[in-house]
C-alpha cells in the first residue's frame, strides 16, 4: 500500500494542534486562581473548559472552506503553492469531525460538572436539570446537539449520494446552530469568584466575524447569480449529454474552472455544479450536463431532450450561473510537461483546456507549457463524438510534438461496430472516432502510459521536471493514476497527480 506523507502530515498537524489547544485550555482553567469555586469540582470542568476553547475555533474554522469566493481567491496566490486549497472540502469533514469528538468530551464533562454544582457546589443553590435545560449554556447547548445529530446523519456519503437535496437543505441547520452558539455563553457560567467579572473565552470575536462573511458570501453568490443571463443554445450528445450554451456578458472564467447552474423552472433552490467545458475566446459559457439523476432528468425534459432528439417549440427556460470557481485544472500552464485523462463526463475540464491549447497555439502564443499528452478513457463509443469536432481541428493545428491524443474505449462493442472496425481499420482515420490517432480497446495500462511519458520527455524542459498529471472522472482511477504516478516518478521526472472527480 502506498503511504500518504502530505497525507499523514497534515493529520499529524491537525491533531497536534488540536491536542495542544485542549492542553492550553485546560491548564488556562486548572491555573487561574479567580476560578478557583468552579475548580473545585475537579478534572471535569478542566476537560470541559478545554474541549470548549477548542470548539470555538473550530466553529471558526469550519466555515473558511466553505468560503467560495475566498477559496478562490487564496487559489490565485502564493499559497496555493503550499497548501492543498483544492481539498478545502476535506478540510471542511475533518474539522466537523474534531468538532463531533471535541463535542462529545465537552458535553460528557458538563453533564459530569453539573451534577457537581449540586453535590459539590450547594452554595450555588443550583439543580442540575435547571443548569441543563433553563440555564443558556445547557438549553442552546442541547438545541446545539440535535441540529448536530441531524446535520451528521443526512452528511453521511451514503445519503449525500442518495439523495443531494436532503443533505444540502438540512445542512442549513448551521443557522440556528451558530445562533445558539453565539448565545452559549449568554448566562455566564464561568465568573471570577474576585470581582464576578465573566471569564469565557469570547469565541465569539472569531465565530460572529466569520459567519458574517459566510452569509455575506452567500448573498453576493445570489447576487451575481441574477445578472442578465441568455441559454442561446442546447444541443443534445450521445450518452445523455446535453450541452448548454450561455451568455453573460459579467461572467469572466479561465478555462478549466467550474459554475453553479440554478435552472429556476426545474428547482427554484437547487444548484449544480458542472465543468465549464467553453474556453473564454469562444464569447459564451458551455456546459456538458449527464442526465443521471432527478434534476438532470427534469432539466433535460424541460429543454425538450428526448431519445430522439429536440422537440420543436419548447420555450428556452431562464438559467442562472454562478461563479467561476477554480479547480486543479486551471494550473495546467504552469507545468512544461502535462498529462490530461478525462473518463466518462470527467472529460469537461480537459475539453475547455485543449480548446484553449488551440488558441493559444494558433495565435502563436507564449506558454511554458512545451508537451502536453490527452488521454480520454470513455465506456461507451458514443461518447467520442462529444469533441469529436474539436479533436479533430487539434490534429490539424497543433504538431504531435506538441500534443498528443490517446482515445480508450473501455466498453463492449456490438457486432455491427466490430464489423465497421474490421472493414474500415485500414483507412486513414480511426473507424471509432474519426481521428487520425488510433483509438485503444480496454483500460490503459497506466504504467506503461507513465513509463513512456517519461522516456519521451523532451530534452529542452532540462535535467528535473515535474509532470502535472490533470485527472477528473470517478476516484477509484484517481487512487491509480496517484499510486502509479508515485510509483514511476524518479529523481530527474516526478508526476504530481491534480485530481477533481464529481
Ligand atoms: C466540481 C464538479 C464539477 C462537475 N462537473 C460536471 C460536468 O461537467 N458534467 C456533469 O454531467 N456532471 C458534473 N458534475 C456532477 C453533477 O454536479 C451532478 O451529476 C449533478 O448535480 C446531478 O444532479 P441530479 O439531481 O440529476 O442527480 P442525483 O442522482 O441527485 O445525484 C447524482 C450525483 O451527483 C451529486 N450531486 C447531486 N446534486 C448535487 C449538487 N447540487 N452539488 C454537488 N453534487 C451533487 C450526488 O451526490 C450524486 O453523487 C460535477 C460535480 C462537481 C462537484
Amino acid at each position: 500500500m502506498e503511504i500518504n506523507w502530505r497525507l499523514i502530515l497534515f493529520h499529524l498537524v491537525f491533531w497536534l494542534g488540536h491536542a495542544a489547544l485542549w492542553t492550553y485550555g485546560f491548564f488556562k482553567q486548572k491555573n487561574d486562581p479567580e476560578l478557583a469555586v468552579l475548580n473545585s469540582i475537579g478534572y471535569s470542568v478542566y476537560i470541559s473548559r478545554g474541549a470548549g476553547l477548542v470548539l470555538g475555533v473550530d466553529c471558526a474554522a469550519l466555515l473558511v472552506p466553505v468560503c467560495r469566493n475566498i477559496v478562490r481567491f487564496f487559489r490565485s496566490t502564493f499559497l496555493n503553492r503550499i497548501v492543498p486549497i483544492d481539498e478545502n472540502l476535506y478540510f471542511h469533514r475533518w474539522m466537523a469531525y474534531s468538532m463531533l469528538f471535541f463535542t462529545l468530551v465537552h458535553t460528557n464533562a458538563h453533564y459530569t460538572n453539573f451534577f457537581f454544582v449540586e453535590t459539590k457546589l450547594p452554595v450555588l443553590g443550583l439543580k442540575a436539570w435547571q443548569v441543563h435545560y433553563m440555564a443558556w449554556a445547557g438549553t442552546t447547548g442541547h438545541i446545539m446537539l440535535v441540529i448536530m445529530f441531524f446535520m451528521y446523519s443526512a452528511a453521511k456519503q451514503e445519503v449525500k449520494h442518495k439523495n443531494f437535496e436532503f443533505f444540502w437543505y438540512t445542512h442549513h441547520l448551521f443557522v440556528p446552530f451558530y445562533f445558539c452558539l453565539f448565545f452559549h455563553s449568554f448566562g455566564c457560567f464561568v465568573k471570577s469568584s474576585v470581582d464576578g467579572r465573566c471569564k469565557g473565552y469570547n469565541s465569539n470575536y472569531g465565530t460572529v466575524p466569520i459567519f458574517c462573511i459566510y452569509i455575506a458570501e452567500r448573498i453576493l453568490r445570489e447576487y451575481r447569480a441574477r445578472q442578465p443571463t441568455t441559454l442561446s443554445k442546447v444541443l443534445f450528445h450521445p450518452g445523455n449529454t446535453i450541452e448548454l450554451r450561455i451568455e453573460k456578458p459579467s461572467f469572466q472564467y479561465k478555462p478549466g474552472q467550474y459554475l453553479f447552474l440554478n435552472v429556476p423552472s426545474v428547482s427554484k433552490l437547487q444548484w449544480h455544479p458542472f465543468t465549464i467545458s467553453s474556453t473564454p475566446e469562444e464569447g459564451f459559457v458551455s456546459v456538458h450536463v449527464r442526465v443521471v439523476g432527478d434534476w438532470t432528468k427534469k432539466l433535460a425534459q424541460t429543454l425538450g431532450c428526448f431519445e430522439k432528439g429536440m422537440t420543436k417549440g419548447v420555450a428556452v427556460p431562464q438559467v442562472c450561473i454562478d461563479g467561476p470557481y477554480g479547480a486543479p485544472a486551471e494550473d495546467l500552464y504552469n507545468y512544461r510537461v502535462a498529462v490530461l485523462v478525462g473518463a466518462g463526463i470527467g472529460v469537461t475540464p480537459s475539453a475547455s483546456l485543449l480548446k484553449s491549447v488551440w488558441y493559444k497555439y494558433y495565435r502563436k502564443a507564449q506558454m511554458p507549457l512545451q508537451k502536453l499528452y490527452f488521454f480520454w478513457v470513455a465506456r461507451n463509443k458514443d461518447e467520442f463524438a462529444w469533441f469529436q469536432s474539436l479533436l479533430a481541428s487539434l490534429e490539424e493545428t497543433v504538431p504531435t510534438s506538441f500534443l498528443e491524443i490517446h482515445t480508450y474505449l473501455t466498453g463492449n462493442l456490438d457486432v455491427d461496430d466490430i464489423q465497421n472496425i474490421a472493414l474500415n481499420n485500414d483507412g486513414e482515420a480511426d473507424p471509432i472516432t474519426e481521428l487520425q490517432s488510433r483509438t485503444h480497446y480496454g483500460r490503459p495500462d497506466w504504467r506503461r502510459v507513465f513509463e513512456s511519458v517519461r522516456a519521451s520527455v523532451p530534452s529542452s524542459v532540462g535535467d528535473a521536471c515535474e509532470i502535472g498529471v490533470f485527472y477528473c472522472g470517478p476516484g477509484a482511477l484517481a487512487k491509480t493514476l496517484g499510486r502509479v504516478g508515485n510509483a514511476v516518478s524518479n529523481s530527474r521526472v516526478k508526476f504530481v497527480l491534480r485530481k477533481e472527480h464529481f
